[in-house]
């Protein structure tokens, strides 16, 4: 039997339900009027970290939208950045000319981030790209890299919980929470 070995009962919130459930709606209408209004937005969700942001941001998307999924890899089981990115599945429609969102769970070292836009402009061309993170921790960075839009700043603490995970578990809470240490 598989079973985690942090339990759910040390698990402090940092940020709540209905605190993320705000912030995502004001970043949707945020982010929506950077795309020319009524145009198709191919909306990037980076599994599977940012699956449960990605699909609460598009329910209040007014343009048209076309959901594409790509899976990448960095932590392993770790709770530190491997520095390790293992890109799992990039397999996308063309994207030459169209309006594209990466939605991203939280940049940390900015490798992700760094990667997935040199990917997105070199290979992909799109005409306008925009790249979103739910959780941005500022401190953790080893490359000058931001995104676009972000909804939360926070210390370079590991988070579960809105799709992040420890070990594969923690995803379905509604809320963003830690383990002191
Ligand atoms: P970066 O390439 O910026 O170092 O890391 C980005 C990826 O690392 C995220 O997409 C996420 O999967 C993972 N990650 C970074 N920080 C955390 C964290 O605090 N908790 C969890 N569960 N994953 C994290």
């Amino acid at each position: 039997m598989l079973t985690c070995d942090k339990n759910i009962k040390d698990l402090k919130v940092l940020i709540s339900e209905e605190e993320i459930q705000k912030k995502v709606k004001l970043l949707a209408e945020d982010i929506e009027k950077v795309f020319p209004k009524g145009e198709d937005i191919y909306v990037i969700c980076v599994l599977k970290g940012s699956s449960m942001f990605c699909i609460d941001l598009i329910k209040h998307f007014k343009n048209p939208i076309q959901l594409e999924f790509i899976r990448i890899s960095s932590y392993g089981h770790e709770t530190k950045s491997t520095n390790n990115l293992q890109a799992i599945d990039l397999t996308l429609p063309n994207l030459n000319e169209k309006n594209v969102l990466i939605v991203e769970d939280i940049i940390d070292t900015g490798l992700t981030a760094r990667f997935l836009t040199d990917l997105f402009k070199i290979k992909h061309l799109p005409k306008k790209l925009v790249f979103t993170s739910l959780l941005n921790k500022k401190c953790a960075r080893q490359i000058e890299i931001e995104p676009d839009f972000y909804g939360f700043e926070i210390d370079d603490k590991f988070v579960v919980g809105y799709g992040l995970d420890y070990k594969g578990y923690y995803r379905n809470l509604p809320y963003i929470g830690y383990f002191p240490q």
